[in-house]
């Protein structure tokens, strides 16, 4: 007899398939069973999916009809044997993802598994299920001393013990978090001899410390091989072995990127979501979708505990968590709070330059160098943060005022010195630096403006005469994306930080995040005021979490500060603004509840919800075009639902590649009605795609992170 089955695959984005199909077997695959399906004339892996009564047969040419006219379907190809199916919770995380964030399940599931079960034949999957697992290794490395945890520690370790969360552990910087991770994680795995633990860090590359830390807390009583990474830089070969290592139950704990929430893990119970508010772990291309919400809605539905943690928390976690009120009950998650750092680590001491009162084109006042000079003579480490790479974000023409714009975008070409060349960072395109005017002839074209490389030469002549404690000259180094383009060379420029062979570190936001600078006690932000008067208005929320991040690199080690207290310097011409008032008294919540009320006054998130269109086509108006239609399409709808459609508009990058791009904004106050209208809506949108040809792609992006 045979059977019937679905079977999730991942087709063409707008093929119009949505589902799955429906194949027939021999045996009833049980859902979750890992196969390969002729589709067309191709074979494809899929996942055998729970039974859906809308599953169609695999296109018309794929149904053969048999001489009675009755509809024969294909049958499956082939099954990867030997390996258990997917569970109905991780099916299921799938299926919201894909309705949640607008792209069918068949993609969100295939792009989760790794890429070497699509590309192996079967009889190379044989020969992998035959390898035979290590023994268990020993762990090589010394044994770690395990701190007693401080009082702040034990009430939140209590909190996390007693009740289910989610939790948001907000703590200050150098708090104490990931000694919290690392402790209900040790508690979890004690308990339950199967538990296991997902892990998830912004970008591994720039936190290797926090692997380290996890691998010899639990390494030397689960062996190495309880721990697995999961990020993008891993082979293919090594993120399939790390992803079956999960799967099978093998690994107590999984470290990775906003990918890792995917993972099959059968025995799940606890989620870390480390710096929660960091914006990479927003998917920025197919389902875009948000890990850190996806791990909340994963604890739920496999009953595992959630942390959230964050010096600086997103706005809409900070909101969530919100206590209770004489007229209002408390947010969903519970906010547990570390205020004090860990021994006498003291948090730095702001200081604001008013740049109007500087001369004019200064780039370090005077004040600060002078507090520069003084720590490198005296052995301390100074970092320089400035978010913006290359020379000079331009070059000009004194005479004519050309520019260096990109020939393919709106946007202008940035000066990198070291290379001599003129690079677009929006599409790449670079050529080598114009030896004169290329409209004008002129030989006198200049840099105007700043980038991290200029800061660093710049530097290197304003400290010339400095000598560290042992008489040697100053070290100055840079890290930025340019300096960290090859492969290990970041890892490379941090350990040298870390051993003190670099005396002031200038860099672009890379510097800020996690890393435990023991020497750091002063930390410059140089120009930041760019955040201030954005027209995207979560630009103030990162600013303040990327300088309450830099100002936590400094003073982590009390007794590197012993002659004058560690201090982080803001130049500012707006230094009286009230974020920066915020940051001197590093008073997160006080800045949280003044944005919260602006964002309350003018309805958006987290009082709203929100979800972009984005159109890409040869002509602006193209793009506008298909967006414009689209918003008649959905007018009755909208207008039903109480959903808002704003009108299109070009985004801020308007071109790149050659490409206009426009959006369109869709906000609603109820995230229940603004999901059903964007479900109902996306027939409209697929329908429109065939009458405005010149549309390129577009995408729908839900929660979108950048406006
Ligand atoms: P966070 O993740 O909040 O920035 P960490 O967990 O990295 O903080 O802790 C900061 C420093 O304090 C680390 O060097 C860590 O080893 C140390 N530390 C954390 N908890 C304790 C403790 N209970 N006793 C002693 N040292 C601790
Ligand atoms: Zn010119
Ligand atoms: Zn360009």
């Amino acid at each position: 007899m045979s059977h019937l089955i679905s079977v999730m695959v991942h087709t063409p984005a707008h093929s119009g398939i949505g589902g799955a199909l429906t194949y027939e077997s021999e045996i009833a695959h049980p859902p979750g069973t890992l196969v390969r399906v002729p589709l067309g004339k191709r074979e494809l892996l899929g996942v055998v999916w729970d039974k859906t009564p809308s599953a169609e047969p695999a296109s018309a040419e794929d149904a053969l009809f048999t001489t009675r006219g009755v509809m024969q379907l294909r049958p499956i190809a082939s099954v990867l044997d030997g390996m258990a199916p997917l569970s109905a919770h991780w099916r299921q995380l799938v299926q919201f993802t894909a309705s949640y964030y607008q792209r069918s399940a068949g993609e969100v599931a295939l792009a989760a598994l790794p890429s070497q079960l699509r590309e192996l034949s079967n009889a190379q999957w044989m020969r992998r299920l035959k390898r035979k697992p290590k023994a268990v290794t020993a762990y090589e490395g010394t044994d770690p001393v395990t701190p007693e945890p401080t009082a702040e520690q034990t009430q939140v370790l209590a909190n996390i013990a007693a009740y289910q969360g989610p939790f948001l552990l907000f703590g200050n910087t150098g708090s104490g978090k990931t000694e919290v991770y690392l402790r209900a994680a040790q508690s979890v795995l004690e308990r339950d001899a199967n538990a296991q633990i997902l892990v998830m860090v912004p970008e591994i590359n720039l936190t290797p410390q926090l692997e380290e830390r996890f691998r010899a807390r639990f390494c030397p009583q689960w062996g190495a091989e309880c721990l697995v990474s999961m990020h993008s830089s891993l082979t293919p070969a090594q993120r399939l072995k790390n992803w079956l290592a999960a799967h099978s139950g093998e690994a107590r704990i999984v470290l990775g990127t906003r990918m890792a929430v995917f993972a099959s893990m059968p025995h799940l119970q606890l989620i870390v979501v480390d710096e929660e508010h960091d914006p990479s772990y927003k998917q920025q291309e197919g389902a875009r979708y948000s890990a850190r919400d996806l791990a909340v809605y994963r604890g739920q539905l496999e009953g595992a505990k959630v942390i959230l943690g964050s010096a600086t928390p997103s706005l809409e976690s900070w909101h969530h968590s919100r206590p209770a009120t004489e007229s209002a009950p408390a947010g969903r998650y519970m906010r547990l709070s570390m205020p004090s750092r860990v021994g006498q680590g003291a948090l730095p001491l702001v200081r604001r330059v008013d740049m109007n009162r500087q001369p004019y084109k200064t780039v370090f006042s005077n004040h600060l160098l002078d507090a520069m000079r003084e720590r490198v003579t005296r052995g301390e480490q100074i970092l320089v943060l400035l978010n913006r790479r290359g020379y000079a974000p331009v070059l000009s023409c004194n005479d004519c005022g050309w520019k260096s714009e990109c020939p393919h975008c709106s946007a202008y070409r940035v000066f990198h010195k070291l290379d001599r060349t003129l690079r677009c960072h929006h599409c790449g395109f670079t050529q080598p630096v114009p030896r004169a005017c290329p409209s004008c002839g002129n030989l006198d074209i200049s840099p105007l403006g700043r980038g991290t490389e200029q800061l660093e030469e710049h530097l290197a002549e304003l400290l010339a005469d400095i000598r560290r404690p042992d008489s040697t000259p100053i070290r100055i180094a840079r890290i930025d994306a340019d300096s960290t383009r090859l492969k290990g060379e970041l890892e490379r420029q941090l350990a040298e930080v870390h051993a003190g062979a670099v005396d002031v570190l200038v860099g672009t936001q890379m510097i800020a995040k996690g890393h435990d600078f023991r020497r750091v006690t002063l930390v410059a932000a140089l120009n930041p005021d760019g955040a201030l008067f954005s027209s995207d208005f979560r630009a103030p929320e990162r600013l303040f979490s990327l300088l309450m991040q830099a100002a936590g690199r400094a003073g982590r080690d009390a007794t590197m500060h012993t002659v004058s207290p560690c201090e982080m310097w803001v130049q500012s011409f707006h230094p009286l603004h009230p974020l920066f008032e915020a940051l001197k008294q590093h008073d997160y919540p006080a800045f949280a509840e003044q944005q919260l009320k602006e964002r309350a006054q003018a309805t958006l998130p987290p009082f709203s919800f929100q979800a972009l269109v984005r159109a890409e086509a040869r002509s602006q108006e193209a793009a506008q075009g298909f967006l414009n239609a689209a918003r008649d399409a959905g007018a009755a709808l909208a207008d039903e639902l109480l959903v808002d459609l704003y009108p299109a508009v070009p985004m801020t990058i308007q071109r790149v590649a050659n490409i206009e791009r426009a959006q369109m904004l869709i906000e609603c106050t109820s995230r229940k009605a603004l999901q059903h209208f964007l479900t109902c809506w996306q027939t409209d949108l697929h329908a429109l795609r065939h009458t405005h040809k010149q549309v390129i792609r577009w995408a729908v992006d839900v929660d979108p992170l950048a406006i």
